[in-house]
């Protein structure tokens, strides 16, 4: 219906490009990318038109090329509106986003370098480094961390690349340091990603590395989900008695945290007899239980099972947070 007014408005008006434009972005938000698309064509090849308007228009192309799908489409329209307007940020912002979506770490980083933007260079430096191997891993490694010391996903790449070359000397430094620069409230994500990494794991060099996981933790000061995640390494070697200290130690610090009443009844039903009903009512809870969905995003409250960075439903970086009570 207002499409079909908004047309007769523009077929009256044919000289008023801004109305061309927003009948254009109608059609996008009703996904008619086509009409669209043809609309802003129409309107770049006017003759005399003013390049403010044209930059426009290409910017609105490039948008819709975005939307359809039609990557490199997409990037040529930018460019050319790039080429009118300059370094123009809302220009960098979606380029920077296109690349970044096509996996290609390497321009996304530029254009985040050139919109001043540290935490999603280092984060794309991080995922760039993925790609790479060796020295070439590591220089992208370092490059992150010195644009942004407190990167997580920088961290956590490179301890998990000391974790593959058995590094544990450089792991312990490195882990030392991270925990240091990255905020308080976020620094669980390393160990999160270190646990998912570790217990895939079946090699001897495990224990040597939980220990040292283990030495760090214990000399910083008491936080919550730093315990917890100390006890959950110790029990991927068997540390079931040294654990549950730990485990404990964060039920002292915050009596709702339910993670930790999880996995200690857990450890508890196995040591007790139990009727077979009973027992079967238990393991059905357990089990639901450990499908909650351990994190969200602070900003929009989107939960995940799997940790962050930018998050997919708001793009806020490092948003997330650990639900450590059931009503977070
Ligand atoms: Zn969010």
């Amino acid at each position: 219906m207002v499409i079909k007014q908004l047309s007769e408005v523009v077929k009256n008006n044919p000289d008023s490009i801004e109305l061309y434009l927003a009948l254009g972005n109608l059609f996008r938000s009703q996904s008619d990318l086509e009409r669209a698309i043809h609309l802003r064509q129409t309107i770049i090849a006017r003759p005399n038109l003013d390049p403010k308007f044209k930059a426009r228009a290409w910017y609105e192309l490039g948008i819709d090329y975005k939307r359809a799908g039609l990557i490199d489409r997409a990037i040529y329209a930018l460019k050319q509106s790039k080429k009118i307007l300059g370094n123009d940020p809302n220009i960098l912002r979606v380029l920077a986003t296109i690349y970044a979506q096509s996996n290609d770490f390497k321009q996304a980083v530029e254009y985040y370098e050139k919109l001043g933007d540290p935490i999603a260079q280092a984060h794309y430096l991080a995922k760039w480094s993925k790609q790479k191997q060796d020295k070439e891993k590591l220089h992208l490694l370092k490059r992150a961390l010195h644009i942004y010391i407190g990167s997580p996903e920088a961290w956590l790449e490179l301890l998990l690349t000391n974790w593959k070359d058995t590094k544990i000397k450089e792991f312990k430094n490195n882990l030392e340091q991270a925990l240091s620069n990255i905020e308080k409230d976020i620094n669980f994500t390393i160990l999160e990603g270190i646990y998912q990494e570790f217990k895939k794991s079946t090699e001897s060099k495990l224990n040597a590395f939980i220990w040292e996981i283990h030495n760090v933790i214990s000399t910083i000061n008491p936080d919550i989900l730093l315990t917890y995640y100390n006890a959950l390494f110790l029990l991927l070697i068997g540390e079931e008695d040294k654990a549950r200290i730990w485990l404990e130690k964060t039920l002292l610090l915050n009596t709702n945290f339910w993670p930790a009443r999880l996995v200690l009844l857990k450890l508890d039903k196995d040591k007790q007899s139990l009727p077979e009903n009973f027992r079967l009512h238990l393991d059905f809870f357990i089990e639901k239980a450990s499908f909650v969905k351990k994190f969200n995003c602070r900003r929009c409250g989107l939960k995940r099972e799997v940790i962050f960075f930018i998050c997919p439903r708001c793009s806020s970086w490092h948003s997330i947070a650990f639900r450590k009570q059931l009503n977070d």
